[in-house]
């Protein structure tokens, strides 16, 4: 059925980003736990009139009905969008554990076999949504891999496209530091954009921290002019086999070849034996979810 502003009751803030904030609700008609997120309006766009605004939030809603299609164990469910007092809220699948960049903040980092789950998982959605609905996500990293105690992991926060969404909705304007080479310089990107930005992710979440430029000691001091001239021109250091197994480490760097052309696309990495090992591995990400969940007091 519809979902009305009227229908949920807040029950606690999940965090807040560029594009806009969520709070876990219940949504009272259907005992439902969902995720809610309020999408923060470019006020800016435009000079839109208020009676135009008010349209294309419509048009925003319209154009977000394509994630009712959207069926994958891999991606977060979509429950409905709606327009309420001058906002648009969209509505998803509760994930109890949060967002990896929350958990790899609190845990210091995320040990390899369950990156391997995670990569295994990623994959997939990458798969699904470019095969069957050709939607390049657009916005991978951390924040937007999203885990709960079943040990599901799932991606959001992809980039439906639409004139009215890419008008009024700030989402995915922004640059960030997870954009490959060939965004940044502003040429033609696809789906192997996602996978550096599953690259950079992966080394993160590996490393505990931002992995590059490595000789910096507080990446935050670093220009954004700084960091995206860094990620076009120099090489990324590979993970240490020190640390970490050939494989991993060769996936990692697969993912992070700088030439769009010669970089892997998800379902040629689904071969990689990285992967290959990781499905073999059945790492128990359930058990991790547990004891992850035991960990941060949730
Ligand atoms: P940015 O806006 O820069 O992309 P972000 O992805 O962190 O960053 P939001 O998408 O607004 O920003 O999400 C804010 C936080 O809310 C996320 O980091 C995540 O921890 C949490 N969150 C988002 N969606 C869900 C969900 N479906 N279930 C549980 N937590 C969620
Ligand atoms: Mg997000």
């Amino acid at each position: 059925g519809d979902l009305h502003a009227s229908d949920f009751d807040d029950l606690a803030d999940l965090g807040h980003g560029n594009g806009g904030a969520v709070k876990k609700v219940i949504h009272r008609p259907t005992g439902r736990i969902m995720a809610r997120k309020t999408l923060f309006i470019d006020r800016t766009a435009g000079n839109v009139l208020e009676a135009e605004a008010e349209r294309l939030k419509k048009q925003v809603v319209l154009e977000l009905q394509i994630l009712h299609q959207c069926h994958s164990p891999y991606i977060v469910t979509f429950y409905g969008a709606f327009v309420h007092q001058g906002e648009i809220f969209i509505c998803m699948e509760h994930m109890d554990l949060g967002s990896l960049d929350h958990l790899y903040r609190k845990l210091g980092h995320i040990e390899e076999p369950a990156l391997g789950k995670i990569t295994v998982d990623v994959l997939e959605g990458l798969i699904y949504l470019y095969l069957q609905h050709r939607i390049v996500h657009r916005d991978v990293k951390p924040n937007n891999i999203l885990v709960n105690t079943a040990g599901e992991v799932k991606l959001c926060d992809f980039g439906v496209s639409g004139e009215a969404i890419n008008s009024l909705v700030k989402t995915f304007v922004g640059t960030s530091q997870y954009m490959s080479p060939e965004r940044i310089l502003g040429l033609e990107y696809s789906v192997t954009a996602d996978v550096w930005a599953l690259g950079i992710s992966l080394m993160e979440l590996a490393m505990g921290r931002f992995p590059f430029p490595p000789e910096a000691e507080d990446v935050s001091k670093l220009s954004v002019v700084d960091m995206l001239q860094f990620i076009v021109n120099e090489d990324i250091p590979p993970l240490s086999t020190d640390h970490f197994t050939p494989p991993f480490v060769d996936f990692v760097s697969a993912c992070l070849i700088k030439d769009a052309r010669k970089r892997p696309t998800p379902s040629q990495l689904n071969q990689h034996k990285f992967v290959e090992f990781s499905r073999v591995n059945h790492f128990d990400m359930a058990e991790w979810g547990q004891k992850v969940k035991f960990r941060l007091g949730k």
